[in-house]
């Protein structure tokens, strides 16, 4: 066999090398190790050294668990709960920007209207709009997303939390300043209105019905 390193009494992560214990049929040794949660398992020597074993399987099962709970964090607020209407707005948001098979996509994306990479990250959107004043309990229509400067797409220097009053001032006095925004603005008004648009529910904060 050739020269083996003695790694008892190492740490490798959260790995402790009590000693040697035997070796692989190719030869390899393996080291009999006490991981920091307690349990000991039996890692081939290059593992350790290169480090690509670091503990006994805690460390990747605490990661993963980690990256479940944020899944889930999404997945709650997409299936229900307090900020099941935001979710829903960044969603319709992504659709109408993103996806060239959504009916009002021709408006949006088919404009070039796009959202902000931070934004493709709902967590980041999610973070925006409570620190802009997003109330997950606000009546319907008294809290949507609105495009400051109709031309320009998402992002947190041209979006803002208003009421309808004020969306549908916007709306007219972009129609007043360009014939282009006219036609658009007409046919986005008629896909608002239609219950199949969007959410049927969460319509209600639902930027379908804003520019
Ligand atoms: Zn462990």
């Amino acid at each position: 066999m050739a020269r083996t390193k003695n790694l008892t009494g190492m740490k490798f992560g959260r790995l402790t090398v009590i000693g040697r214990n035997g070796s692989t049929k190719y030869g390899a040794a393996i080291w009999r190790c006490r991981c920091e949660c307690g349990k000991e398992v039996d890692v081939r020597g290059y593992h350790l050294t290169d480090g690509t074993t670091q503990s006994c399987g805690c460390f990747n099962r605490e990661v993963l668990k980690a990256i479940n709970r944020q899944k889930n964090t999404i997945h709650g607020d997409s299936m229900s709960g307090k900020y099941h209407r935001l979710y829903m707005v960044w969603s319709n948001m992504k659709d109408r920007c993103l996806n060239p098979n959504s009916p009002i996509y021709p408006l949006y994306g088919g404009r070039g209207i796009d959202i902000c990479a931070e934004w493709n990250d709902y967590q980041n959107f999610k973070r925006w709009a409570i620190s802009t004043g997003y109330d997950p309990s606000a009546p319907r229509g008294s809290c949507t997303l609105d495009r400051i400067d109709c031309d320009k797409g998402y992002s947190p220097d041209n979006c803002r939390w208003v009421n309808m009053k004020i969306q549908a001032s916007n709306r007219r006095s972009g129609r007043s300043s360009t014939g282009q925004w006219t036609k658009a603005q007409q046919s986005d008004d008629k896909k608002g209105a239609a219950p199949s648009d969007g959410n049927t529910e969460d319509s209600k904060i639902n930027e379908t019905r804003s520019v």
